[in-house]
């Protein structure tokens, strides 16, 4: 027997049928003699209707009244689950954040959990209950309602599931798992059965799209196991977002293709060599709340270097204006830009003890033509950036030459 918080996602939960199913699912664990505890976002869509219901009456909506608001769709649907529970035989209790007590900050629409009194919750448990919580939301000190931020369900489920030291936190959602790349691109795409914490926060790109990137970094911070499961398939083992595990040797080397069309890359040319240009450069940029990703800058030869980095594609025109004056101030040679960049990573945590990882990928890159304009690497990540018409090209082929495509 075992408690396993399990975490349905706005389409899981989508209608009234849907919500049957999920009680039905919810049903099939109980019997199994598991304690439950449930997490549940908005209907589908809700959340937006709610915040446009918002902006008609106020532009920008006082964040204070807007989490008032937008509280309310995952109200609905934990009173609809129980009573879907309820209807089946199975007991169940439904509360919302602020009514566990998912203690938060005051920062209205972003905030960030504190703490989360747990006592009610297990005792609903001891009697047999399947408790059912209201994602996204918690209460500030002072009693005022808070939300998370949007997928903020996400993290309600792992933080519970940390609180509860559960033995595992299962994400229901429309796909079945996390797989190699997108695909959409690559329809070889394999799902992975297994991927660490940290593999999943360096392919946020393609991680984002299936969970909170906040609930990842908390469920490596607290050693919560999760799952990423299909709440539209009966069986299956999704995904599992777990440790490094070193007695399961042999795993792949690469594990997945990631990529990103959302940056832009900018390069200073002709910059002074000397101490403080790189700060003068970005320190306005970092004083504009800009955040900028990769950061390349040449040796220097004749007094001079150039300076690259990218940022995200709606911060371009921004950090150009804000590079002007910074531009003339250290008397740089002028700017070259563009915006029609991607940036194209290959994640695994086996390049730790694999040489030649970078080499395949840029023979790979040599082969199809590509030309690389930027690289970067971390422990177990390379990435390059290339011209955005040769994104897609550049994923397929880099997702057959790490053999991918072949079932692990
Ligand atoms: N309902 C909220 C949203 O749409 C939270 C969530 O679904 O995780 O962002
Ligand atoms: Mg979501």
């Amino acid at each position: 027997m075992a408690l396993i918080v399990q975490k349905y996602g706005g389409t899981s939960v989508g209608s009234t049928e849907r919500i049957k199913n999920v009680a039905r699912r919810v049903a099939g664990w109980k019997k199994k003699g598991h304690d439950l505890v449930v997490v549940v976002s908005a209907m589908a869509g809700e959340t937006n209707r709610l915040i446009s219901l918002a902006k008609e009456v106020q532009a920008h909506p006082e964040p204070r009244e807007l989490d008032v608001m937008v509280a309310t769709g995952e109200q609905v649907t934990i009173a609809l689950l129980s009573m879907a529970l309820v209807e089946l035989g199975v007991k169940a209790r439904s509360y919302t954040g602020a009514q566990v007590k998912i203690l938060t900050d005051n920062a209205h629409t972003r905030a960030r959990i504190l703490s989360i009194d747990e006592q009610r919750i297990r005792s609903d448990l001891a009697e047999g209950c399947v408790v059912v919580v209201a994602g996204f939301q918690g209460v500030d000190g002072e009693g005022n309602i808070t939300t998370l931020g949007r997928g903020g369900s996400d993290t309600t489920g792992v933080a519970l599931a940390a609180a509860l030291k559960a033995d595992e936190c299962q994400i229901y959602t429309d796909v079945d798992g996390v797989y190699t790349t997108d695909p959409r691109i690559v329809p070889e795409a394999r799902r992975m059965k297994k991927i660490t914490f940290e593999e999943m926060l360096e392919m946020a790109s393609l991680g984002s799209k299936v969970l909170q990137i906040r609930s990842v970094e908390f469920a490596g911070k607290y050693n919560v196991q999760l799952r990423v499961l299909s709440s539209f398939e009966e069986e299956g083992e999704g995904t599992l977002i777990t440790f490094e595990d070193n007695r399961t040797m042999e795993h792949a080397v690469i594990s997945g293709i990631a990529f990103n069309r959302d940056e832009a890359k900018i390069t200073i040319l002709g910059v002074p060599d000397r101490p403080g240009i790189a700060y003068q450069i970005l320190g306005p940029i970092g004083d504009a709340n800009v955040d900028v990703d990769m950061i390349v800058q040449n040796v220097g030869h004749d007094g001079l270097t150039d300076f690259s980095f990218t940022v995200h594609r709606n911060d371009y025109q921004n950090t150009l204006k804000i590079l002007e004056p910074a531009v003339k101030h250290i008397q740089a040679r002028g700017i070259v830009s563009g915006d029609k960049i991607a940036k194209v990573s290959a994640v695994g945590v086996g390049m730790r003890s694999h040489a030649g990882i970078a080499s395949t990928m840029f023979r790979t890159l040599a082969e199809e033509g590509i030309n690389i304009e930027m690289i970067s690497t971390s422990e177990i990540k390379i990435s390059v950036v290339i011209d955005e018409k040769y994104m897609e090209l550049a994923v397929r082929a880099l997702h057959k030459a790490f053999n991918l495509d072949q079932p692990a």
